[in-house]
């Protein structure tokens, strides 16, 4: 276990002390929250984003950038998700990508 708990007020209910919290920074910054009063709960929402929406952001990025040298291109497909990212469940397994035996995998 690599997160941390704690708890908090709740700025919904004004219960003291009566959200616990959790977050963990592996494999990526997450928080969760629960109060044991009012039941206002929340959580970290993670999900993959569409290719056109990575690209918008992308070109919005470009629009910041005045050197034409470090523009991003615009992506044709999203990269794949890393070995380790699949061991560890975050996502069920795309078509096309072979399971790495353990010893394999580096980290
Ligand atoms: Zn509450």
């Amino acid at each position: 276990m690599s997160g941390s708990s704690s708890s908090q007020d709740c700025p919904r209910c004004g219960g003291v002390d009566t959200v616990q919290t959790y977050s963990d920074w592996r494999p990526y910054d997450q928080v969760e929250g629960f109060c044991r009063d009012c039941g206002f709960a929340w959580q970290t929402n993670a999900r993959i984003a569409s290719l056109a929406e990575v690209n918008e952001v992308r070109e919005d990025w470009n629009d910041n950038l005045d050197d034409e040298e470090t523009k991003l291109p615009i992506l044709t497909q999203l990269a794949k998700p890393v070995e380790e990212w699949l061991k560890w469940g975050q996502e069920p397994r795309p078509e096309g990508i072979e399971e790495v035996p353990s010893e394999k995998v580096s980290g």
